[in-house]
């Protein structure tokens, strides 16, 4: 027989796969995430983004966008910037899409990270972005992509419908990733993680709590800090999700209670220790 086709990480392998800070580690060693996010619409989701990218371990979070008062005022410590990402300075990631909407400024944000040549997930409406720049010829990413959508965003990335996509799941992430030649991460009940020639993950730490507004967009920031710290796509997809499983299921607590997606971000600390 040859290889599974689909595997699950263990607690050994998370914690083997979790950046650990060398003694000699700084916080731009450790890696800087850029979160490209959020509108006057949805300022809200640019600060869910930086509050997951802030608790995975990424030295510094650079977020470019026009949601920077939210995220001062929330999170101090952010690096805000303005301008185009490509201006934005040094990167080791790229977050993109939560709550970015469809102007033009959003479509030059995607163009701009997908040229910078470090790995970019690509999540929320930067997925339709994405499609669209792609369809017609104006984007070739120079690096490594990660996909994190869900199930009604991967049918509009796959030209179906949600109802096929739910009804054959692991079927359509690896259509995903092949077509999009990128690792990709569908969300719902389980997360599955497909990388083309490697068995997909399957994650299944969650609760259907997580199903709460903007739990994705934590998701896709702690994700995108991940790749930062240097982890494969396949990897920061698939301990992203395990993490965030592990945490909403903390923040539910022993009541299993409802959770709000800023609980999921502030019980990541324990589930990280828990881990080790
Ligand atoms: P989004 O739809 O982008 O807000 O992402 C929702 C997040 O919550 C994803 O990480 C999903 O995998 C997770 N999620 C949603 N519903 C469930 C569920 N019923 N059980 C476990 N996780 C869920
Ligand atoms: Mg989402």
């Amino acid at each position: 027989p040859g290889p599974p086709a689909v595997e699950a990480l263990q607690h050994a392998d998370v914690a083997a796969l979790l950046p650990v800070p060398a003694p000699e580690s700084d916080k731009y060693r450790r890696g800087v995430v850029g979160v490209v996010a959020g509108s006057a619409r949805y300022p809200g989701a640019a600060v869910l983004a930086v509050a997951g990218a802030l608790r995975g371990g990424a030295g510094a979070v650079r977020y470019v966008g026009p949601a920077a008062d939210d995220v001062v005022r929330r999170f101090p410590e952010t690096l805000v910037h303005t301008g185009p990402p490509s201006k934005a300075g040094r990167v080791q990631a790229w977050v993109v899409g939560p709550g970015l909407g469809d102007t033009p400024e959003a479509h030059q944000a995607v163009q701009d990270v997908l040229r910078s040549g470090v790995p970019v997930l690509v999540d929320a409406d930067g997925l339709a972005l994405l499609k669209s720049l792609l369809a017609s010829g104006s984007a070739e990413p120079a690096g490594p992509l990660l996909l994190t959508p869900h199930a009604g965003e991967a049918a509009v990335l796959l030209d179906t419908s949600r109802e096929l996509v739910e009804a054959s799941r692991l079927e359509h992430v690896r259509r995903l990733a092949e077509r999009y030649r990128a690792t990709a991460l569908l969300k719902g009940s389980t997360t599955l993680v497909a990388h083309t020639g490697a068995p997909v993950r399957v994650n299944s730490t969650g609760t259907g709590w997580l199903g709460t507004a903007g739990s994705g967009d934590v998701l896709s920031g702690l994700a995108g800090s991940l790749l930062a710290g240097g982890l494969e796509p396949r990897d920061a997809g698939s301990v992203a999700a395990y993490l965030h499983g592990l945490a909403g299921r903390l923040a539910a607590g022993p009541t299993g209670s409802p959770i709000t997606a800023p609980d999921i971000a502030e019980a990541l600390p324990a589930v990280w220790i828990d881990v080790r």
